[in-house]
């Protein structure tokens, strides 16, 4: 069985442990054939765990941790650990009105794997990033900073036309209109767009 679309964010109440928790961390499980049940993360996990023959496995609740961005603005980090069969996914969020926004890390490891070492690691990666800034508040809107390089998430501009992306760069979400606008002051330039996986180095 598989875990289908994520239940939307909104709080959710486990069909196996019972407990109330956020979209986010929620999922429906199961098959058309068989139904599906909402679980929460946790229960999600032991649910793999079992069905592939990994009942070693442990899945500890990461506490969230505070991390100083490249401007000295101190963000707060959120974790979920999704186990799926021949790997396990350890995930790292900021909250905004409770749902997932801003900056966003991921790392996949082995499912034998110390989650503590894959967390280590995790965290680094994060560090990594948020030392790095991209973008500036110059006098007419925002620019790319000197370095002429941009690395960010692409997300679905809900609010205005979800056929455009919204870019999240800095942990700030940039609409593809104003990103058009700062491109502009590089006219005439080339670039190179690379995309990668979420769970890949930038
Ligand atoms: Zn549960």
């Amino acid at each position: 069985m598989k875990p289908s679309q994520p239940a939307r964010e909104r709080p959710n109440r486990c069909d196996v442990c019972g407990e109330i928790t956020p979209g986010y961390d929620s999922v429906n499980y199961g098959s058309p054939e068989l139904g599906y049940r909402l679980l929460c993360n946790h229960c999600l996990n032991a649910e793999v765990a079992r069905e592939d023959g990994l009942e070693g496995f442990e899945d500890p609740r990461f506490e969230p941790v505070r991390l100083a961005d490249c401007a000295g603005k101190v963000r707060e980090f959120h974790f979920r650990t999704r186990l799926f069969g021949p790997g396990v996914a350890l995930d790292a969020f900021e909250l905004r009105d409770g749902y997932p926004a801003g900056y966003q890390f991921q790392i996949i490891g082995d499912p034998s794997d110390d989650l503590m070492v894959l967390l280590g690691r995790l965290i680094e990666k994060m560090r990594r990033a948020l030392s790095t800034q991209h973008i500036v508040d110059r006098e007419f809107g925002l620019g790319i900073t000197d370095s002429g390089v941009v690395r960010g998430r692409i997300e679905c501009d809900l609010c205005c036309d979800p056929r455009l992306p919204l870019l999240v760069v800095d942990g700030r979400e940039i609409a593809w209109d104003d990103f058009g606008r700062m491109l502009m002051t590089y006219e005439g330039w080339q670039f190179k767009l690379e995309i990668r996986d979420q769970s890949e180095e930038l």
